[in-house]
């Protein structure tokens, strides 16, 4: 063990008492229609389906299905609204985004809770990273609204029109921020998806859209299954369609809008690789891969789900990282001491059962720290591989869960090669002392995102999002303003 490795000393139990949120700030109505044109509206063909909380099961809400008649209204609506925001001065749309950060802001702790009910994410990530990232994100591009000259060398930006936007549960509050923040900074209209399991805190959004001045049909939002998105995005009458979700699903929409003109950009899966090199600051290297893995349970596309450890320090570091993984408090996402909470939803906790079993099966060790699950609701324990190899199933599919494999190197290229090899090319992490080798390592990573002696670290002024089959555009900083325009040449001849 190298000399800067102490040895471990043992690990000593602390007890915590209940500190749960109150939910008394929420209010969460019977049903939800669906938000057309700046009203509710019932949906056309009467479906609905109930949100749950999947921390006890129990239903919070019927929410509306939006079938094909409904999709088209919400189209229509966006149409019907673009030309006039369209026209509207940069200042103003400026003052609408700013008024909309600044009610994210003052309702933070409402949004949060109805995040958390919803999602099953814990409270201390409602509250600390999801409310005050999606309020930036509205205060960043109400930043551009009126300076998009300067946004574009040379060139004029004009709105492309309307968008179609479909987001994921992941970060319901936050993804709906990094779509509508970009388009409506530069005078898009929207059509907004959330999707089936986290409906809520979009459906409260429309409200506050609302109240902070967003013209009636400019941000329309409709509820519903994968039927519904794929009513959206094949849409005829868009202009531009931004995904995030699955591989699968993104491909098969980059296949419906092949033969088409829509813009399209997807930000897709991950397998990223969290790697440790023997000169790394080791207990901050142990925050950063649990951080890294188990926020949000692990239901994070940019994931360090592959934790590669040079070989020299793995034993002593994996001593460490399993004592850190035995201080994590699993269960009530409203307890404010609570790290891992709720998996999203039955389905997908059945997706993470089968690929950790299958883990064990191919031969992997596993370790699993000693927590006691609450009895209801959907829970996982944080879970840690060894002895990974690079063809296992859980070294090679995103999990989507907290779950993490770990695999050692020797030297600096083979942890490139094997930090490559993936079909996903989202982010990565690098940990290490020395300045060249983050520069060299980073050149040769085939991520969008690479983080040095840190992870998961967003900010809406640095563009994200991937290569390969993790997707293509950006989303987040000037670059996030691209995909929303049509950019003309100031100068001709
Ligand atoms: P999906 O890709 O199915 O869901 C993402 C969004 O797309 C949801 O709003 C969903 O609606 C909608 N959708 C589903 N089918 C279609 C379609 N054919 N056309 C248009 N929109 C559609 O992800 P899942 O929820 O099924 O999760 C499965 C796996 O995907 C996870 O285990 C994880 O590995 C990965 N994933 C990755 C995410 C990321 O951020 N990169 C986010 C979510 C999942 P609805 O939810 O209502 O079905």
């Amino acid at each position: 063990m190298p000399e800067n490795l102490p040895e471990p000393v043992p690990t000593f139990d602390l007890e915590y008492a209940p500190a749960p949120e109150s939910t008394s700030i929420v209010s969460i109505a019977d049903s939800y229609g669906l938000f057309i044109g700046g009203r509710w509206v019932e949906p056309r063909d009467g479906g609905s389906f109930t949100t749950v909380n999947p921390a006890t099961e129990e239903p919070l809400a019927e929410i509306a299905t939006a079938g094909a008649a409904d999709v088209d209204a919400a189209v229509a609506a966006a149409r019907s609204a673009s030309d006039g925001w369209a026209g509207w001065s940069g200042r103003e749309r400026s003052k609408v985004l700013y008024r909309v950060a600044r009610l994210l802001q003052e309702r933070a702790r409402e949004f949060a809770v109805l995040e958390t009910l919803d999602g099953g994410k814990p409270i201390k990530e409602s509250r600390d990273v999801d409310l005050p990232l999606a309020a930036a994100h509205f205060f960043y591009y109400a930043g551009w609204a009126d300076k998009l000259g300067y946004a574009f060398a040379g060139r004029r930006p004009r709105p492309l029109g309307v968008a179609g936007q479909v987001i994921p549960w992941n970060f319901p509050l936050l993804m709906a921020s990094w779509k509508l923040a970009p388009a409506l900074a530069t005078g898009n209209t929207v059509v907004l998806k959330p999707a089936e399991t986290t409906p809520l805190t979009a459906l409260l959004l429309a409200d506050l859209l609302a109240e902070a001045g967003v013209p009636d049909g400019v941000v329309n939002i409709i509820t519903g299954a994968g039927e519904t998105g794929a009513a959206l995005v094949g849409h005829p009458d868009l202009d531009k369609v931004a995904f995030t979700g699955s591989t699968e699903v993104g491909k098969a929409i980059q296949r419906e809008l092949a033969s088409r003109g829509t813009r399209l950009t997807l930000e897709l899966g991950g397998k990223a690789a969290n790697i440790v090199f023997e000169d790394a600051a080791i207990d901050q290297a142990v925050e950063g891969v649990i951080g890294g893995i188990y926020f949000n349970q692990g239901h994070v596309c940019c994931a360090g789900s592959r934790l590669l450890l040079q070989e020299s320090i793995a034993d002593a570091f994996l001593t460490k990282l399993r004592r850190r993984l035995d201080t994590l408090r699993v269960g009530d996402p409203l307890d404010k001491n609570t790290d891992v909470g709720a998996i999203n939803s039955k389905a997908q906790l059945d997706r993470i059962t089968e690929l950790v079993a299958s883990g064990v099966d191919e031969g992997a060790e596993m370790y699993q720290p000693a927590c006691t699950l609450p009895e209801r609701g959907w829970f996982h324990a944080p879970t840690l591989f060894t002895g990974v190899s690079q063809s296992h199933r859980i070294a090679r599919e995103e999990i989507f869960g907290p779950v993490l494999s770990v695999l050692t190197f020797r030297t600096a290229e083979e942890a490139v090669t094997k930090a490559n090899n993936t079909p996903y090319g989202l982010s990565a992490g690098i940990w290490t002392e020395k300045g060249s080798r983050i520069l060299w390592m980073a050149d040769r990573m085939k991520a969008g995102v690479v983080w040095a002696n840190t992870f998961n670290q967003f900010d809406p002024t640095s563009p994200f999002g991937g290569f390969k089959e993790s997707g293509f555009g950006r989303e987040g900083g000037r670059h996030g303003l691209e995909p929303y325009v049509v950019l003309e040449d100031l100068v001709s001849g």
